[in-house]
Parts: structure tokens; C-alpha cells; sequence
């Protein structure tokens, strides 16, 4: 009887050395080696893998770089050095790189936000906006749950007073706050001077129905527009849109923005 348990022990030593021998050999031979570039273009990227990029995961847009000659300047959260090392270690010509920022167009705080009905369901602003706005009056506004400070990988937003803020020194413009606002409220622009000044407003309700639900909302009187003839800001569809590409003229943005009556012109 013992002879045959030592038997079978042996044997069963004997068969895992054998596979572990084979799978070692196969690992050798099959093993495909890779491209070490990959490792090399890694190590420069934030290993946030926060997908911006619209990859899988940062080794995934590191393989992209160096297999498809992707563009390193397409991962968001990139800083300007790291992207121009990447650029100086692909030998390409690097494209001017600005800091890119989250913009949250929408100034209501808690006492401005005005409600028609009380809402008890789940406190995100996806919920919310799915049963009937969080009977939240205005159908454009910031609902103020935090789902977008919530999926910040770079802990760059918090909620004050019903309004999610943006962190500048943080931010890295990686979009992701902007996908999860269910308003669509949040804009990534390229931060191309010290300050951009922008809309704090995303309703396209009529000046009357604005000035009733809500008192700092843009009313489209269209004075910005007036006082820009360079089209720094153009409204549409009762809204104050300005112009990023042409915030050039500090002075002139800097003298227009106090004249919007309801102060709804910020900087950021
Ligand atoms: S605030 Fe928005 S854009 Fe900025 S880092 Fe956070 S998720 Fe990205
Ligand atoms: S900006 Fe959008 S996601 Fe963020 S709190 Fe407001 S409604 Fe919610």
C-alpha cells in the first residue's frame, strides 16, 4: 500500500516537472517580445488610464503611439513637458500645447435655484435629470448632485453651494466630468491666456422665462454681442456664446464683461 501512494506521489512529481518544463519552453519559444518604445512611451504618461484618450488604458494608447503613429498630444492629462519629451523621443514635430480646463456653465447656487416640486429619488444628477429635471424649474441647469466631481480621477472639482468647482491647478481638461454631466453643462476649452472668459449660462429659454426661474442667467439681451463688433461673443438661440479663438483683446473682454446685466460673463 505505501509502496503504491509513493508511487503515485512520484509519478505526480514527475508529471508537473514535465509540464513545467513544457510550458517554460513554450513560453520561450511562442513569447512575443514587446516593442520595447512601448515602455519607453509609458513611462512619460500619468498612468491615470482614465481612457480620455479614447484607448483602453495607457499601456493600450502607448501601444497606439508606437504602432499607428498616434498622437501623444491626445492624451488629455499629458503636461506640456512630458508631451514634448514624447514628441523629442519620436523625433516628430510637437503642436503648441495649452493647458486645457473645465468650464461650468451654469452660476445658480442654491438660492437661485428655483423648484417646482420637491425631489426624494437618488441623489445623482443622472437620476434626477431622468425624473423630470429633480423638479429643478430650469431644464438647463446644474442640478448640483456631483456626479461629475464624483468621476474626477485628478480630484479637481468639488461642490459649493450647489455648483460644482473647478480646481485650475488640478484640472487636466480630461473631459471626463464633462461626459458624466447628464446637462451637458460643462465645456474642455484650451486655456490660451491667463484667464478665458466664458458664459456661466447653458439655457436657451427666452429672456422672460429666465428672468422668472432664475436671476443669474444669461438673458440674451445681446449687449455683449453689441459691444463686440469683433464677435468676441455671439448670441444664438438665447444664448451668449463667446468666441475662445478671439479673447485676445484682454481690455476690451475686460470692459464688456461688467456690462451683462445679470454678471453672468466669468473669467476662469
Ligand atoms: S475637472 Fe473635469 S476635466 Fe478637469 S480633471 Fe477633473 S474630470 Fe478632468
Ligand atoms: S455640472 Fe452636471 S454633473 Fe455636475 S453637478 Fe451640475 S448637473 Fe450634475
Amino acid at each position: 500500500m505505501d509502496n503504491l501512494i509513493l508511487a503515485a506521489i512520484l509519478s505526480m512529481a514527475g508529471l508537473s516537472v514535465a509540464f513545467a518544463a513544457v510550458l517554460a519552453f513554450a513560453d520561450k519559444k511562442l513569447r512575443v517580445e514587446e516593442d520595447p518604445r512601448i515602455a519607453e512611451v509609458l513611462k512619460h504618461l500619468p498612468h491615470v488610464n482614465c481612457g480620455a484618450c479614447g484607448y483602453l488604458n495607457c499601456h493600450d494608447f502607448a501601444e497606439h503611439v508606437i504602432k499607428e503613429g498616434e498622437d501623444p498630444a491626445k492624451c488629455k492629462p499629458l503636461g506640456e513637458e512630458a508631451q514634448q519629451m514624447l514628441y523629442d523621443y519620436l523625433g516628430k514635430e510637437g503642436k503648441e500645447k495649452f493647458p486645457r480646463i473645465a468650464l461650468v456653465h451654469c452660476a445658480a447656487e442654491y438660492e437661485h435655484k428655483k423648484t417646482d416640486t420637491v425631489y426624494t429619488g437618488v441623489k445623482t444628477c443622472i437620476a434626477a435629470n431622468a425624473a423630470f429635471g429633480g423638479g429643478m424649474e430650469c431644464e438647463y441647469g446644474c442640478m448640483g448632485f456631483g456626479d461629475c466631481v464624483e468621476v474626477c480621477p485628478f480630484g479637481a472639482m468639488h461642490m459649493e453651494k450647489g455648483l460644482p468647482r473647478v480646481d485650475a491647478e488640478k484640472c487636466t481638461g480630461c473631459g471626463k466630468c464633462a461626459e458624466a454631466c447628464p446637462r451637458g453643462i460643462i465645456s474642455i476649452q484650451q486655456k490660451k491666456y491667463d484667464d478665458l472668459y466664458y458664459v456661466a449660462c447653458s439655457s436657451h429659454d427666452d429672456m422672460m422665462r429666465v428672468r422668472k426661474i432664475c436671476s443669474v442667467g444669461c438673458i440674451a439681451c445681446g449687449i455683449c454681442e453689441k459691444l463686440s463688433p469683433e464677435k468676441y461673443f455671439e448670441v444664438k438661440d438665447n444664448l451668449s456664446y463667446p468666441n475662445f479663438e478671439k479673447q485676445s483683446d484682454r481690455e476690451e473682454l475686460e470692459k464688456i464683461a461688467p456690462k451683462c446685466p445679470t454678471k453672468v460673463i466669468k473669467k476662469a
